[in-house]
């Protein structure tokens, strides 16, 4: 099945075309036609799965050209790099019309957001806070949207951004059309579907749960004191390209970055105490190759887009088993096969434990050769039910089940 098939206007076929996008995504399939119908979607697909497309592919053909009375899309998104990296998607896709797309979010100055809304903009992408001072302040007016799109609503709810969202939805026309994005449905999300979506249709794409087919994931155990000397050889030991480490905390984020420069990695911090300027320079550096490793808390990393990352390294095991999901999700993006390796100390034993339920499969523990251990007692723990003490027989000669190379020295660049 091609893009052409179904039912997109012709410029924005084009702007899919100089995409380099041959075919649709499954949800891109499934989203398309019903968005152009006219109809409320909920989609329940993972990041990575081509869904800032498939809601924004048709919503740009039906709005055809520009329009100076106001924003008629609105599309919140939870974090500043998801708002920018949405609005960088939009702008590629629509780059044949003459649409105009800005986006709003905080930590910035007001003038340019000003301006550019002023200037008339077809398509709003914004985080909750900052558009709800733009109303307040009157430099924006909600009261012409057509189309309404709620990204990542589950991190919205984790995020304390309900409330707001709510006021903001109250905004906009009554008569519209909404589409809504979450990984999970928790009851709060649930009650937002009834009270702002008409009649929506839900489609889930492959089982929520279920963490893409082409990541290979292990756990490796190891005692506290020996956390950052496992990440360390780790690193050494992997042929990887570019490797996201996920901590739990800003200040772990900032401690393991500091003895990673002190390795000689190339390395840059993505967390939310950073200002934009060093959080854009550090996904930019990133995404360019002049950093290899990026170490990141998970709200900081949420949805990012980040191409072609090869590895990555849960140094904290997450405490929420969604969000193992969706870290995982960073790498194996577009059927590209990555690997994700979570350390875990004996405490996050029961994170694992329900990691393991949510996502109805077992991790394989794995011990890496030749590392030295001082205490071994994780790899003989063997709860029912749990995946522990399955390692042994899962390394041979360097070399683990599933095609993990530890071949020293084998970093490529
Ligand atoms: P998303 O899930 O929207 O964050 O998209 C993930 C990545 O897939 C982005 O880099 C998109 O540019 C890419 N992508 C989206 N749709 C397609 C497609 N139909 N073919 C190839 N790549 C795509």
């Amino acid at each position: 099945m091609s893009f052409s098939a179904l039912g997109l206007s012709d410029k924005i076929l084009e702007g899919v075309k100089a995409m380099g996008y041959s075919e649709p995504t499954p949800i891109q399939l499934r989203a398309i036609p019903l968005v152009l119908s006219g109809k409320d979607v909920i989609g329940s697909a993972q990041t990575g799965t081509g869904k800032t497309a498939a809601f924004a592919l048709p919503i740009l053909s039906k709005l055809g050209v520009h329009n100076p009375v106001g924003p008629r899309v609105l599309i919140l998104e939870p974090t500043r790099e998801l708002a920018a990296q949405v609005e960088t998607a939009i702008r590629d896709y629509a780059r044949f019309t003459n649409l105009k797309v800005t986006v709003v979010f905080g930590g910035v100055g007001y003038g340019k957001q000003n301006d550019e809304l002023k200037a008339g903009a077809d398509i709003v992408v914004a985080t909750p806070g900052r558009l709800l001072d733009h109303l307040e302040q009157g430099t924006l007016r909600l009261d012409k949207v057509e189309f309404l799109v709620l990204d990542e609503a589950d991190r919205m709810l984790d995020m304390g951004f309900l409330p707001d969202v709510r006021r903001l939805v109250e905004k906009c026309p009554r008569k519209r059309h909404s589409a809504l994005f979450s990984a999970t449905v928790p009851p709060a999300i649930e009650t937002l579907i009834q009270w702002a979506m008409h009649e929506p249709e839900t489609i889930e794409i492959g089982a929520r749960r279920t963490p893409a087919e082409s990541v290979k994931h292990v756990i490796y155990p190891v005692s506290d004191s020996q956390k950052t000397d496992l990440l360390l050889e780790l690193l050494n030991r992997v042929n990887y390209d570019s490797v996201i480490v996920f901590c739990r905390t800003k200040h772990g984020a900032d401690r393991v970055a500091t003895t990673l420069k002190r390795a000689n990695h190339a390395v840059a911090v993505l967390h939310s105490n950073r200002t934009q300027r060093e959080r854009e320079q550090a996904l930019q550096g990133f995404r360019d190759g002049k950093f290899e490793v990026l170490v990141a808390t998970d709200i900081a990393a949420r949805g990012l887009d980040i191409a072609d990352v090869s590895h990555v390294v849960n140094y904290d095991v997450p405490q929420h088993p969604e969000d193992y999901i969706h870290r995982i999700g960073r790498t194996g993006r577009a059927a590209a096969t990555g690997d994700a390796f979570t350390i875990m100390v004996a405490e996050d034993a029961p994170h694992v434990f329900s990691i393991e339920r949510f996502i109805s499969q077992k991790i394989p523990r794995v011990k890496l050769e030749n590392f030295e251990y001082r205490y071994t007692a994780l790899f003989e723990e063997s709860k029912p039910g749990a995946a522990a003490g399955g390692f042994p027989g899962k390394v041979r000669g360097g070399r683990v089940h599933g095609g993990y190379s530890f071949s020293p020295g084998g970093r490529r660049r």
